[in-house]
């Protein structure tokens, strides 16, 4: 390495620990004691805080403490990442690739003299700098890959306007919400909160046919109907699918950008980070048919589940809805419940039995 890359080396290492500390130190938040539920919201009390949790906050085991807009807990920097530090911590992410990215690009270009002299006398090569290279080496690419993805997942999230945990929560509602008891819940809770029954939901993804289609079928059925045949029809929308659920807080990528990270103009400032207060968040309910609060089952569906007969099964006639159907995380609790990569809540750091839920703020 010459002089000049030296003084590169020497500023990124010096940034990775600058925006260390601060992903270390800075905390993300905790909510405020006197939190008062707003109207229409969930009531999730924290047993071990003693306070009601603000919209997106959850109690870390870890930090033993409930944390704003709680993203998940990093065992890299021992501090959890929300509301208060997600900037510190992407900031130290783009060091640490950085750092390593330029460490690795000087590792292999050493590990190219190296090769191109490999005929020579095996005095004349520097066997502790060809040891460095080779130990080094591997080392440096494991780190790069696996902050590099960390970081992709991070901006994945932060673009979309969720947390890990959100996510999370989202790709649970898209696992349960074929099933009768989940419905159930969500015509309780929307009599709940309306004081009236939830309307005929439809998806925002069908096509003008469809739509035609959908109406035809509906005056058919009209006329056919009978009390009976009510009776017997299923509590799931026929025409809504998980992707027709509004996630409130994506307010668009560059809002969604904004509001995670701050001023684009401040980003590269150590101290830089998001606006507002935490525990408040602006919500989309643009095109929500729900109206519900999120997540819209509460995570909590206490009704019975009652599996499908084989001839039932078959008749759905749909492979991905079958397999569904036969998944047994379809009618999990949220506490029990995993995604596809085996993550539950307690991965993200989350302490579930701190949670009690008092249904929704009427
Ligand atoms: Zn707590
Ligand atoms: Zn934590």
């Amino acid at each position: 390495m010459d002089k000049a890359a030296q003084l590169w080396y020497q500023g990124y290492v010096t940034m990775v620990w600058i925006s260390y500390i601060f992903a270390n130190y800075k905390s993300p938040g905790n909510p405020p004691s006197d939190y008062v539920v707003p109207l229409h919201h969930w009531q999730k009390w924290c047993n071990k805080c003693k306070l009601y949790k603000p919209e997106r906050a959850h109690h870390c085991r870890k930090c033993n403490s409930c944390i704003l807009k709680m993203d998940h807990h990093c065992p890299w920097t021992n501090n959890c990442v929300g509301y208060g530090n997600m900037p510190h911590f992407i900031r130290f992410l783009v060091w640490i690739i950085f750092a390593t990215g330029f460490t690795g690009y000087h590792l292999v270009k050493q590990a190219v003299v190296f090769y191109e002299a490999r005929n020579l006398p095996a005095y004349l090569i520097n066997k502790a700098e060809l040891s460095a290279v080779i130990a080094l080496l591997p080392l440096d690419f494991f780190v790069f890959v696996a902050v590099l993805l960390l970081f992709v997942r991070c901006v994945i999230h932060i673009v979309s306007g969720n947390t890990q945990i959100e996510e999370w929560e989202r790709e649970r509602l898209a696992s349960q919400c074929h099933t009768e008891r989940f419905w159930m819940k969500i015509r309780n809770n929307h009599k709940l909160v309306h004081n009236k029954e939830l309307p005929k939901l439809t998806s925002w993804n069908l096509t003008a046919v469809q739509y035609r289609n959908l109406e035809e079928e509906e005056t058919t059925e009209e006329r056919n109907s009978s009390s009976t045949d009510e009776e017997n029809e299923s509590l799931v929308p026929k025409l809504f699918t998980a992707d027709d659920f509004i996630f409130p807080y994506d307010l668009g990528m560059f809002r969604n950008i904004y509001n995670n990270l701050g001023n684009p103009l401040l980003w590269i400032l150590p101290w830089s980070g998001p606006p507002g207060s935490g525990y408040e968040f602006e919500t989309n309910t643009d095109g929500d048919q729900l109206n519900l609060p999120w997540p819209p089952d509460g995570g909590n569906v206490d009704f019975p589940s009652r599996k499908l007969s084989d001839e039932e099964l078959r008749q759905l006639g749909n492979v991905s809805l079958i397999k569904k159907h036969l998944d047994p995380r379809g009618t999990m609790k949220r506490e029990a419940w995993t995604n596809d990569e085996g993550e539950g809540l307690t991965d993200y750091g989350v302490d579930v039995s701190a949670e009690e839920e008092k249904g929704i703020k009427l």
